[in-house]
């Protein structure tokens, strides 16, 4: 915007590019918004379920990523339409929320627009349906907490967690060894678990992976383990009852600033330097001998001299620890972490049972486990796999699995999954809208309809007739009054959920319903979208 002046002395505003602003009113502006929900929601339907396919996204600098997560595929396209962003937007908020379902949430929140552009068409006022969309939501979560069954699990008895966390497995690449990833992500949750005030700190799981191995080889490690190795090869590779020091500070003399010269001019000079520096060394070491660490993890560097002087006195070193490793390592090993020398103490000392060097392949790739820790509340889980996607992939879907076991230690409430829940709901919606004498009751059965499209896609995407198949189980449901008949995806012979052991979490599912809903409303509600055009 500029203000300039006539040759009168008048001023007048020119606002700038005001001709190359594009710009939807009304009922454009709503049918555009749904058309772009609708597209996001189209690619993520095949995704859903444990038919579903897998996506492949290359990003600018030519990385490959396989993966079936919602999320992940749309947090990697890379989308610039302001609605698909929404959409995106949401399945990380259930992926923050939650972990799990952040496909069914599109796909739910595909469906609800695609019900409502068939309202708008019949005339619908907009916030007409935002209001029956919310009432409708408010009905399915209500009879969802009906259908709910609590379930009951104990520290020795995990099969229960482990059933749940392989449904979440059962639709990613890995549910090839389901059963395993499922076995040690409930392990590592139980292992970082307050079971008493049901909390988990997820934060104390640490995931590593590394390519070479089978899946199967994935481990759950009741320690830390650190990409890593001794800065010496001489340095023993087996350290026992390690008294650990964890230092941020440089095992290095102080080195003079820019503002200072040191001027070198004889060799008494210089021996007199190098005296200094070496004696500096020698008291590091020896402080750190003195206070009665086995083993010292440094966040920096130190140089070969530091090193060589390490070896000799015999005090094994890691160096170059990340932060965030370094504050496991203190967590695990009950130790501090010591930002001076000057402030070492024994107590300061994190204790571990053994520390150890692997390596592994033929690349002389070594990490560095430490186990047997004094609290054993941090743990590691340990991926390998034949490539570098395989193992991200894999992280994706155990970081599922994790807080589905960490939901089901929050609140033990399941309801039953390949459907049947949404199927129930939907059921339960349609009666309940005949109680609305107003506009509202089309809107209600719309919600209704919208809720089948979970059931239709995973359907679907396992080559079965949809609408046969949803017709046949939603009469089954009506007539036996059976909440837990879904879709039988793997083809295993029957439609019960219980019996197939298909289990989602209650909170997991009504945060897909209510997300999508909110979502859903704050679209339809636009209905002017200014934007700059494209030239
Ligand atoms: P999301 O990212 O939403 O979790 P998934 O691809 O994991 O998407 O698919 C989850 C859906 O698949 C859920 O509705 C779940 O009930 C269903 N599902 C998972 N395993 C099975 C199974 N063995 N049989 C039928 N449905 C299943
Ligand atoms: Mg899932």
């Amino acid at each position: 915007m500029a203000l300039a002046f006539d040759e009168y002395g008048r001023p007048f505003i020119i606002i700038r590019e005001q001709d190359k602003k594009s710009r939807l009113r009304g009922l454009d502006a709503q049918k555009a918004n749904i058309t772009a929900g609708k597209a996001v929601t189209r690619i993520l339907r095949t995704s859903l379920g444990p038919k579903g396919m897998d996506k492949m996204l290359q990003s600018p600098d030519g990385d490959v990523t396989i993966t079936n997560d919602g999320a992940t595929i749309l947090e990697q396209m890379d989308v610039d339409n302001q609605i698909a962003k929404l959409m995106v937007e949401l399945s990380r908020s259930q992926d923050y929320e939650i972990g799990d379902g952040t496909t069914g949430v599109v796909v739910l929140a595909g469906a609800l627009l695609e019900q409502a552009e068939k309202l708008l068409e019949r005339g619908i006022h907009p916030v007409r349906i935002a209001e029956g969309y919310e009432m409708a939501s408010r009905i399915a979560v209500e009879h969802l907490e009906h259908i709910a069954q609590k379930f009951e699990y104990s520290v020795s008895n995990i099969e229960p967690l482990v059933q749940t966390c392989m449904t979440t497995l059962s639709s990613k690449i890995v549910s090839r060894c389901k059963r395993t990833i499922a076995e040690i992500a409930v392990k590592a949750v139980l292992a970082v678990a307050d079971l008493e005030r049901k909390d988990v700190n997820l934060d104390l799981i640490k995931v590593e992976g590394k390519v070479g191995g089978k899946l199967e080889d994935t481990e759950l490690i009741y320690g830390i383990l650190v990409d890593k190795d001794m800065s010496h090869p001489q340095m023993p590779k087996r350290i026992e009852d390690a008294k650990i020091a964890i230092l941020t500070c440089p095992f290095e003399p102080p080195k003079p600033k820019t503002k200072h010269k040191v001027d070198i001019d004889t060799v008494e000079k210089f021996q007199t330097l190098r005296h200094q520096e070496h004696k500096y060394f020698n008291d590091m070491v020896q402080k750190c001998k003195d206070v009665g660490a086995t083993l010292v993890i440094c966040q920096w560097g130190f140089d070969d001299e530091a090193n060589h002087l390490l070896m000799h006195h015999n005090l094994p070193a890691v160096r170059w620890v990340g932060g965030v490793e370094l504050e496991l390592i203190a967590i695990a090993t009950g130790g501090r972490i010591v930002p001076r020398f000057q402030e070492l103490t024994p107590e300061k000392l994190g204790k571990a049972g053994i520390v150890r060097e692997k390596s592994f392949g033929t690349t002389k790739d070594r990490m560095l486990y430490i186990e047997q820790c004094a609290n054993s509340r941090a743990v590691t889980i340990f991926i390998r796999g034949g490539n570098k996607m395989m193992i991200e992939e894999t992280k994706r879907s155990l970081h599922d699995a994790l807080c589905v076991a960490r939901n089901l230690i929050r609140n033990n409430f399941i309801v039953f999954g390949g459907g049947s829940a949404e199927i129930s709901c939907s059921i339960a919606v349609e009666s309940g809208a005949d109680g609305y004498p107003g506009v509202e009751q089309y809107v209600i059965r719309s919600f209704a309809e919208a809720l089948d499209s979970i059931p239709m896609a995973l359907a679907e995407n396992s080559g079965l007739q949809p609408i046969e198949t949803l017709s046949a189980v939603k009469s089954q449901h009506i007539k036996e009054k059976t909440p837990f008949c879904g879709i039988d995806c793997n083809d295993v012979g029957t439609n019960n959920m219980q019996e197939q052991f298909v289990f989602e979490t209650l909170i997991g599912k009504r945060q897909q319903i209510l997300l999508a809903t909110q979502v859903v409303k704050m679209i339809l509600k636009i209905d002017d979208v200014i934007s700059p055009s494209d030239y």
